[in-house]
């Protein structure tokens, strides 16, 4: 009823008495019935010995007192079928200082269980399982140790990891482990390493393998993760009844993983539910496991995932009708009129794990490995304006589940809303593809499909503008000079507020900003510096240099700059004059227009091919993205440029001056205290982290702030259209 409570306030207490006599009394009359029933009470509190997150936590009817505090505690897993949580404070785990970690490997899975109770027994503070299957599927990971892929058929592998805040006791722990190794079977003496590249390395070979399962299923296949616990010492067996009613139900890419220290395992299998028959297999299958799981083992058939749905109807099967009723109280106390996520957890519908499946329909290749994971969204600089990746994922499939409805008109009004919140506020930046453990782009999608939405007299006019790009950056370059004359005379906003006039009229018209300036000089194009050095590069001024690289006052322009910081390194620097006319394409690229993309990246390699001396003198770009465009064009070169490009290097100037400057050159005069945006091409390069040392080198104190994402600009495509620039 829209009434809010805290638990750190002691006056709350006393007002959710007075306010909510019902609830108050319902959840005290329950906890004073469980006071009085040892048994139910002495179950409840064995069913917690190992993780249990099914239905909702009626632990906390034992654990605590007054009502308003067992509220509280039910919320927690209860997915919202009980109340808003609005504020949390929460007690964090400890980081240790210092930690060691293996990976160990068994003959199969059963005895890789066995070692579970003497690695718990000596303290590791992680004991995580996977089976053959999961490590198949990890199989292409770059770096993966050899032994992995050399493991026998049935094997089976623990991540361990014992964790430690002083150094003696870390190594006492894996000492003690150590002493009980000879009992355990395992395939290879084990190493533990203290490295962290190394460790971060198995971690994510560990968390890699539920993507990894679910990016390789059967196109149109949906993607089904469960969570069960058992107690450990029943593992073993619980997970060969597992892998039987894998094998009877014939989901045989199934994979088991998870945490083995407490019990606890996820199984993932694809199923398809594109027939009855398939969601009646499904059905019986998940009727036997929550057999194996209940009557045979006791455990538990969610661990630390919520109920949902999939789970509702087996609340009462796990808990009995006792307890289950206690929940159905609780439920219908709060949320009489059930409001609040309706079906979830509390369902009396004993189908409705195989009803309204969802389904991934087959779209297009850069959408159907999606696995809604959600990994990306942090990520996606639209995030907080219209849509993320992966909605903008979720929106295809909604559009291609409509078509084969039949649903004309809702696919349209979709159509019509994807237009600017899924493709026009997209950046393209492909920050999103760093977080994704399956490597979308989502950037690429949007790019193919404005690439599809151009018409073919659109195509032809970027095709004309690529062919006369010279004319153009003298066209940019006049216009900014004619306008910052105009800025001069009639005041510093005075192009702003014109080009926000035309705007009106001409939708795509670009936006005058304060920052921007006179164009540079270009003094230093056909210039050669310190051409007795040994080291000698090509300096390519990218166009954004050549059209906005000014700097305030009387201050060096970016070129001259890049010029001065070469020179006092003693290399060598020429500027070709070849430069005009070229670029790294990304202004067609991200904008989808294939023929020029096309023409211009073709052009790029043969004037570079030239001015590097047929690829003896690196290339250095002084604009990132433009460096990251340059990088990622072969695949739009002809065969002949496809073998020079292979000939020719490409230096970013975060690498060329990390690689090549920083050490010929002492910061003489180091500044006070600087703070860098890595923009997303760095990300995308992996040279964030040079990019920090340089400024480290030059500055006394660096801030990089934690979440520099995109810049919004998406390439020139933020000066005329609004979107995540915003
Ligand atoms: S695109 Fe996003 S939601 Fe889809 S798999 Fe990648 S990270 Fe997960
Ligand atoms: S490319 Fe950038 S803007 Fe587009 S979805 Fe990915 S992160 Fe978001």
């Amino acid at each position: 009823d829209g009434k809010t409570f805290n638990t750190e306030t002691q006056d709350d207490y006393r007002r959710f008495e007075a306010e909510c006599p019902g609830i108050y009394q319902t959840i005290a009359s329950i906890r004073e019935r469980l006071h009085a029933d040892t048994a139910l009470r002495d179950r409840i509190r064995k069913k917690y010995q190992i993780k249990n997150t099914v239905g909702y936590s009626v632990n906390a009817l034992v654990d605590f007192e007054h009502p308003l505090d067992i509220l509280a505690h039910l919320l927690v897993g209860a997915e919202g079928t009980l109340a808003f949580i609005s504020e949390t404070v929460m007690h964090t785990v400890p980081d240790y200082l210092f930690k060691s970690t293996s990976l160990l490997y068994f003959p199969d899975i059963f005895t890789a269980c066995r070692a579970i109770v003497p690695l718990n027994d000596s303290g590791a503070r992680a004991v995580e399982l996977m089976d053959r299957a999961s490590l198949y599927a990890i199989e292409n990971m770059p770096n993966l140790p050899a032994v992995i892929r050399e493991l026998p058929g049935n094997a089976a592998a623990l991540l361990v990891e014992f964790q430690e805040n002083t150094y003696i006791e870390l190594e006492e722990k894996v000492n003690s482990f150590l002493q009980a190794v000879p009992a355990l079977s395992l395939l290879h003496a084990p190493v533990f390493t203290s490295n962290p590249k190394e460790q971060e390395y198995f971690w994510k070979v560990r968390k890699g393998l539920f993507p990894s399962v679910g990016a390789v299923r059967v196109s149109g296949s949906t993607v089904i993760l469960e969570d069960v616990a058992f107690p450990v010492e029943k593992l073993g067996d619980a997970i060969l009844d597992l892998q039987g009613l894998f094998k009877k139900y014939e989901y045989n890419n199934a994979i088991i993983f998870g945490h083995a220290r407490d019990g606890n395992i996820h199984f993932l299998i694809t199923p398809e539910f594109n027939s009855p028959a398939e969601v009646t297999r499904y059905d019986y299958f998940m009727q036997e496991v929550v057999d194996v799981v209940v009557n045979k083992y006791d455990g538990a058939l969610k661990a630390e995932h919520g109920t949902g749905r999939n789970m509702a109807p087996f609340v009462e099967t796990e808990w009995g009708g006792e307890v289950y009723d206690l929940m159905k109280q609780i439920k219908y106390a709060v949320d009489p009129n059930n409001l609040l996520n309706p079906g979830v957890i509390i369902n009396e519908d004993k189908n409705v794990h195989i009803k309204d499946i969802k389904l991934l329909p087959t779209v297009e290749h850069e959408v159907d490995k999606c696995i809604e994971c959600g990994y990306c969204e942090h990520k996606c600089p639209s995030r907080n304006i219209t849509t993320t990746p992966r909605r903008r994922i979720v929106i295809r499939r909604e559009l291609k589940k409509m078509e084969i409805r039949g649903d004309k008109v809702n696919h349209k009004i979709l159509s019509d809303q994807y237009q600017y919140d899924g493709m026009d506020t997209c950046a393209v930046d492909g920050l999103c593809a760093t977080a994704c453990p399956v490597d979308i782009n989502t950037g690429e999608l949007i790019k193919r499909l404005r690439r599809e939405s151009h018409s073919p007299f659109a195509n032809k006019t970027a095709l004309l503008v690529a062919k006369n790009f010279g004319l153009m950056v003298w066209g940019a370059r006049f216009a900014l000079k004619a306008g910052s004359i105009m800025n001069k005379l009639f005041g510093r906003r005075t192009m702003s507020r014109i080009t926000k006039g035309m705007k009106s009229l001409i939708p795509d018209m670009p936006l005058w900003t304060d920052q921007i300036l006179a164009p540079p000089s270009l003094s230093v194009i056909n210039k050669q510096i310190n051409n007795t050095a040994t080291e000698k590069i090509i300096y390519y001024p990218s166009c954004i240099s050549r059209m906005l690289g000014s700097n305030v006052g009387d201050k060096k322009n970016l070129m001259e700059v890049f010029m001065s910081v070469s020179k006092k390194a003693g290399i060598e620097v020429e500027v070709p004059q070849n430069v005009f006319g070229s670029c790294c394409s990304q202004i067609f690229s991200s904008k989808g227009y294939s023929d020029a993309n096309k023409y211009m990246a073709n052009v790029f390699i043969d004037k570079m091919w030239e001015a590097s001396k047929q690829g003896t003198y690196k290339i250095v770009i002084d604009v990132s993205s433009c460096a990251y465009s340059i990088k990622n064009m072969r695949y739009n070169l002809t065969d002949e440029n496809k073998a020079r490009f292979d000939k020719i290097t490409i230096l970013d100037c975060v690498d060329y001056l990390h690689d090549m400057v920083m050490p010929r050159q002492q910061a003489v005069n180091k500044r006070g205290s600087v703070m860098v945006h890595p923009v997303c091409s760095l990300q995308k390069m992996n040279t964030q982290d040079k990019f920090v040392q340089l400024a480290n080198h030059y500055a006394e104190k660096v801030t990089v702030p934690k979440h520099a994402g995109c810049c919004g600009m998406a390439g020139d495509r933020g000066f005329g259209k609004e979107g995540s620039n915003r």
